[in-house]
């Protein structure tokens, strides 16, 4: 099968694990733009794009807004954020005339304090990330067959191997890293020839910006996500792990079935 002829491929097709990633392959050198509209042509209306707001999520905000991509977008509120990262979200949200759903955990921050004790990211961080980020991820992305996440291959060594498409197991759907190869240079350079709104605070030592409580100052020196949860062994808030190897994609068949939304 040619390229031309792989990029063609329905929803059904990308059933086979072969075929998913022979097509990864194909994008590999593809523009951010080319990846998106084939994961918002084949995977419509079911792709959906989660952000956190990093510069990255901006610019692929601003990616799917200027091509009017049928690209669904939510942020993974968790009550926590920074007060710059909520101006931000509003900003996004005039500034191209989208809606970014926020998706937030069952348990508010006052809940959870009075059901696991005060700031539980301090003692138990896996459990609070659990809680805030990955159930409410897990249950958001059951409505959806393609997921687009803005991370790169350099900003850490557990992202280093990441392809542009994999099937993730966890979350039982195709995921798409449009930005995968684009260097931090590419990022800024896009974001300011675009005049993309950012956060602030990556101009005042915070190149990753996560949650308030867990996200600090980054030296010079120091890698980008330094800054999180500094102090302990953690590295990822648990929503993207490190693609296994593919396997058959049972979700898609069963959504194709139900026959769309
Ligand atoms: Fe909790 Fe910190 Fe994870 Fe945010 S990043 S959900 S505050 S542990």
């Amino acid at each position: 099968m040619t390229a031309q002829r792989r990029l063609e491929s329905s929803l059904t097709d990308l059933n086979n694990p072969e075929l998913l990633n022979r097509l990864s392959l194909d994008l590999e050198g593809e523009s951010a733009q080319t990846i998106l509209e084939w994961a918002a042509t084949t995977l419509s209306p079911r792709v959906t794009f989660g952000t956190g707001f990093g510069l990255e999520g901006c610019v692929l905000i601003d990616l799917i807004a200027r091509h009017e991509l049928a690209v669904d977008i939510f942020t993974l509120d968790t009550g926590l954020f920074f007060q710059e990262t909520y101006q931000l979200w509003s900003d996004l949200e005039k500034r191209y005339g989208v809606v970014i759903r926020g998706v937030r955990s069952a348990l508010s921050v006052e809940e959870q304090n009075q059901e696991l004790g005060d700031k539980l990211w301090e003692h138990q961080s896996a459990k609070c990330c659990e809680i805030r980020k990955v159930i409410p991820l897990q249950k958001e992305l059951k409505n959806f067959s393609g997921w687009v996440s803005a991370i790169r291959r350099d900003q850490s060594p557990t992202r280093a191997d990441a392809p542009i498409l994999s099937y993730d197991e966890r979350f039982d759907l195709v995921k798409v890293n449009p930005l995968v190869a684009w260097t931090k240079e590419d990022v800024w350079s896009y974001a300011r020839k675009n005049d993309v709104p950012f956060n602030p605070l990556h101009l005042q030592g915070y190149p990753s910006i996560g949650c308030l409580p867990c996200t600090s100052e980054v030296r010079p020196g120091e890698d980008d996500r330094a800054g999180r949860w500094r102090g302990s062994n953690k590295t990822e808030c648990g929503i993207h792990a490190a693609p296994k190897k593919q396997k058959a994609l049972p979700v898609l068949n069963r959504q194709v079935s139900e026959g769309g939304s």
